[in-house]
């Protein structure tokens, strides 16, 4: 349904989170002269890498990937920058580029209701403010994932999730258990295992492992990188193609040869651990890639050595030693660290939102988060997501991903400000036929082969991009407006 052209307004735009994604939205929109504030429940901004300090923490994809576009850094240390390092790359964009000022710290968005056209956000405090436009970039890998063991509370020992570390306590020469073997354990393991007297990891479910040295860059490398910055996009642009071209085809046809090179090499690099019987142990009972892939040249070396030992008896309960397992045995530990991933279902919540005529996204999303190209849903208006329900997720940089997203966000905003309209969201009827369309292309990814995973949804579906990169790409370039709904 639309309108005739409206008068143009100035409109005014709250960021939800100051993560790699809102210091992005923070960036552009100070750059396109838009009123902003960006709230931010914690005192810096960061993310992820500044909730996450465990030992090991770093960055799989390659760090000049892992940048965004329009600030390329030719500083990175190595190929898979340590997680300071990335921490600190986003504190000094948010100071470079000036949006520091423009984040409210320390206070949590509680609500976010659309009232008379416009949106009014409630904070913890009690502050209220209203907006034309929501921007959520409240990341995916955000709330833990706690697991009710038995027990746990009578530990004597310490006991934290890996995004809670707490650096008092000591891990030189203790015994340290780890629950957990997705990317977070093992890199701990990789990192802990040099330091710990014994190292114990507790495994549920073996995990694929792709190699993937690290490279550490030199000064002359670095003067290089800053001295020829075309040659550094094009170093860029080879990690990009390469990526996609092999991990984001490959997940999409569990028959293509690209899965089946990824599956080859995972298994060459399995081959590498010596003790047939511990071989056998961490190998997985899934294809490759069907959980994300864990990449580290560094997991097998650690569990290989003689303080490391791989626990696959389930985990029966904690106990004030140590951890007890299915078969009777005690592994007394110091420390407990629960790797054992995120609630990835949660996105904007548990702030509440409610949209036209006071709708519950809660009650929108109780079977699972959906979102139109993972980026706006019906009667929502005005309300857009980064890295929203759905949004490619995968071994590659989600820092791209939501440039494209941010400049999708943006067409729309910019019909807001010419007056074209005053509310935007997508139809019903867009977001049905995106979804049965997404649902039937993921009956061929590699996500549906037989694992469990964090990129099924609570029904066994996909919660991810489930077409070609390329269409992202796409379909992000030029809002289609006969999808959306404007007033
Ligand atoms: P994850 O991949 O979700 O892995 C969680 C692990 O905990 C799994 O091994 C899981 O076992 C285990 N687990 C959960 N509940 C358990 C229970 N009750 N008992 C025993 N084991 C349990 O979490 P993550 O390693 O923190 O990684 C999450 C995501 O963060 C990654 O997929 C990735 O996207 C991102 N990440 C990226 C990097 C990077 O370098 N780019 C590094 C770290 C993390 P099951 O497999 O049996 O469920």
């Amino acid at each position: 349904m639309s309108k005739a052209k409206q008068t143009a307004r100035a409109i005014r735009v709250a960021v939800i989170g100051a993560g790699m994604s809102g210091v992005l939205a923070a960036i552009r929109l100070r750059q396109q002269g838009l009123d902003f504030v960006v709230f931010e429940k914690a005192n810096r901004v960061g993310g992820t890498w500044r909730e996450n300090t465990y030992p090991g923490l770093a960055c799989d994809v390659p760090a000049h990937w892992y940048t965004y576009s329009f600030a390329r850094n030719p500083e990175w240390g190595s190929l898979l920058a340590a997680g300071p390092e990335i921490f600190d790359y986003f504190q000094r964009m948010s100071r470079q580029f000036d949006v520091e000022q423009k984040i409210r710290f320390g206070d949590e968005v509680m609500k976010l209701e659309y009232l008379d056209g416009r949106w009014t956000v409630t904070t913890a405090s009690g502050h209220q403010d209203r907006f034309d436009v929501v921007i959520a970039a409240t990341g995916v890998l955000h709330h833990p994932n706690i697991p009710k063991f038995d027990g746990l509370e009578t530990f004597k020992g310490a006991v934290f999730h890996s995004a809670r570390w707490d650096h008092d306590v000591p891990v030189d020469g203790k015994r340290i258990g780890v629950v957990g073997t997705g990317s977070t354990a093992a890199q701990i393991t990789a990192a802990l295992v040099p330091r710990a007297s014994k190292f114990t990891l507790f495994q549920r479910t073996a995990q694929w492992v792709m190699p993937r040295p690290n490279i550490v860059y030199s000064e002359d490398e670095k003067a290089t990188f800053r001295a020829d910055p075309a040659a550094l996009e094009r170093l860029v642009q080879q990690y990009r193609t390469r990526t996609i071209e092999g991990y984001a085809t490959a997940v999409l046809d569990y028959d293509s040869p690209e899965l089946a090179e990824i599956q080859r090499l995972c298994s060459e690099n399995l081959a590498t651990v010596r003790d047939p019987e511990l071989r056998a142990r961490l190998t997985p009972g899934y294809r490759a890639a069907c959980k994300r892939l864990v990449i580290s040249s560094e997991f097998y070396p650690a569990i290989q050595q003689p303080n490391a030992e791989l626990v696959t008896a389930g985990i029966q309960r904690i106990e004030s030693e140590g951890v007890r397992t299915d078969d009777g045995v005690l592994h007394e530990l110091d420390l407990l660290v629960l790797a054992t991933g995120f609630h990835t279902d949660r996105f904007v919540r548990p702030a509440k939102v409610y949209g036209r005529g006071g709708i519950d996204l809660d009650k929108v999303w109780a079977d699972a988060p959906v979102a139109y190209l993972a980026v706006t849903v019906p009667e929502f208006p005005n309300f857009f997501m980064l890295g929203g329900p759905n949004s490619p997720v995968g071994n590659f940089s989600l820092i791209e991903v939501c440039e494209h997203q941010l400049a999708y966000i943006l067409r729309l905003i910019d019909g807001l400000s010419a007056g074209d309209y005053g509310e935007v969201s997508a139809t019903q009827a867009a977001l049905d036929r995106f979804e049965t369309e997404r649902q039937e292309a993921a009956k061929r990814t590699v996500w549906v082969t037989g694992c469990n995973s964090w990129y099924l949804d609570k029904q066994g579906v996909p919660a991810s991009w489930t077409f070609t990169y390329g269409r992202f790409v796409d379909e992000m370039a030029t809002p289609k407006m006969h999808d959306f709904e404007t007033r």
